[in-house]
């Protein structure tokens, strides 16, 4: 019998992943209008390098990385630029915007051929192997690719350690242990060969020899085939690690893994000398590495009680939520409550008008009786948040110092540490809202610092 790795703590809600994990991706056909923000990763936003009345080619980039830590933003639609201003975010702000309507032929009096061919960027070739790191990441970087995860922090940063931090090995997260998301697992499972290759390019970039892809043991057509995939590349294992919330965390999967403990913020992966990268982001840096596809569209998973068909589709960044539930058959009734992203640390969205981002892993719509919010008591002492918080760190005691408004004594406690992954208000039988007291005193002690 395999080994099935695992983490200390954790929690083990229902997956939900019955209603799609055995459904194949769906291509919804590009929409007539697409509003791209400029900020769709963690880092510097994007700034617009087109103009209103420009036109532009599928894959043009449309909006130029502004730092290091930033990444550029490309169109996902051919057609007209109709307006570059504040459009609502997923995130629930407003970020600058660049909007793009189809358009059916070129402007009169320009001959070109209509739509254009999609832009792909010179240099990339199925020849990476003779490529060095610093072309590899160039490529990834022009591309715009983030962590595809949710996190959407930008993969070329990732692949640039610091002077002093050596690589030894790289982690592909094929956990997926947010319940209801599936579209990791669809990928794994159609986009196979994209993989194999992405992480082959992804080693080559780090300079290491050794690979590990973590799967959860509910996946195992993925596990099989991933396994398959791999056998005859040298230096990578396909490693099967138990069904547990959150799994899926850097720092829970390198543990699992490796062994290895990631020091507390502001400690990396890197400290330990591990790269982590999603599944989707590997596929991604073969399309742009390969053929030179930049990263203009992704798949996301549609679920939850009051959707009419769940589904895993592939659609265009900036498509219109509305747009992509019209594509899937709409919703049952209104729903009381939709998060983008898993339940567990996804956004809840308060306006639907929003566009799929890069992050954007999925959407979730559920009806009064699931969104329901208990009625909370006070704390029974039972310790059961203690022992499932994966970091070690002892929630019931932070709340009690933030609730006394002490947020020196919940600092000393580490709550600055807490990865927000909503385990210990999961498993609390008092319905306590800690995770939610815990992103309150964390932003504001962040805001205190400025
Ligand atoms: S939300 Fe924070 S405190 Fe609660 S279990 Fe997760 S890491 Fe621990
Ligand atoms: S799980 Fe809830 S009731 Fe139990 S110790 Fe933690 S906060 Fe208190």
């Amino acid at each position: 019998m395999a080994i099935r790795r695992t983490f200390r703590g954790g929690i083990h809600p229902d997956d939900h992943k019955d209603f799609t994990s055995s459904l194949s991706v769906q291509d919804m056909p590009a929409p007539d209008r697409v509003v791209l923000p400029l900020r769709q990763h963690l880092g510097a936003p994007a700034k617009a390098v087109v103009q209103v009345g420009q036109r532009v080619a599928v894959g043009q980039v449309v909006g130029e990385a502004t730092g290091f830590v930033s990444a550029p933003v490309h169109a996902s639609i051919a057609g007209e630029v109709t307006a570059i201003a504040k459009y609502r975010h997923p995130g629930g702000f407003l970020a600058e915007s660049v909007v793009i309507e189809a358009r059916d032929a070129a402007p009169e009096g320009d001959e070109s051929p209509w739509p254009p061919e999609p832009f792909r960027m010179p240099g990339a070739s199925h020849d990476y192997g003779s490529m060095d790191a610093e072309h590899i990441r160039s490529l990834i970087r022009n591309a715009g690719i983030v962590g595809m995860g949710g996190a959407a922090f930008p993969t070329a940063v990732k692949l640039s350690p610091p002077k002093g931090k050596k690589v030894e090995l790289l982690i592909i997260n094929g956990a997926e242990c947010e319940p209801f998301l599936t579209c990791d697992h669809r990928c794994m499972l159609e986009e196979t060969d994209k993989i194999v290759h992405g992480v082959k390019i992804l080693m080559r970039a780090l300079g290491v020899s050794s690979a590990i892809i973590g799967i959860e043991d509910n996946k195992p057509d993925a596990i099989a085939v991933m396994t398959k995939a791999f056998a005859g590349v040298l230096g990578v294992t396909v490693a099967t690690c138990k069904v547990k919330y959150p799994q899926g965390g850097e720092k829970q999967l390198i543990k699992a893994l490796t062994g290895r403990e990631v020091p507390p913020p502001p400690g990396l992966p890197l400290d330990v000398g591990i790269v982590v990268q999603n599944v989707g982001t590997a596929a991604k840096v073969a399309d742009a590495v390969m053929d030179g596809i930049t990263f203009y569209e992704r798949t996301i998973t549609l679920s939850g009680s009051q959707i009419a068909k769940p589904a895993n589709v592939r659609v265009r960044l900036g498509t219109m939520l509305g747009d992509v539930l019209e594509f899937c058959g709409g919703l049952k009734a209104d729903p009381a409550k939709v998060i983008m992203g898993g339940p567990m640390m996804g956004v809840s969205l308060s306006d639907l008008d929003v566009p799929v981002v890069k992050g954007t892993s999925g959407f979730l719509f559920f009806d009064g009786l699931a969104a329901a919010e208990l009625e909370a008591g006070p704390c029974l002492r039972c310790g059961r948040c203690v022992d499932i918080c994966p970091l070690r760190l002892r929630p019931a005691e932070i709340a009690q110092f933030i609730e006394a408004g002490d947020l020196d004594g919940a600092e000393a406690m580490h709550v600055r540490e807490c990865m927000e992954c909503g385990s210990c208000s999961y498993i609390c039988p008092a319905n306590r809202w800690l995770v939610q007291l815990f992103r309150i005193a964390k932003a504001k002690l962040n805001e205190r610092k400025k």
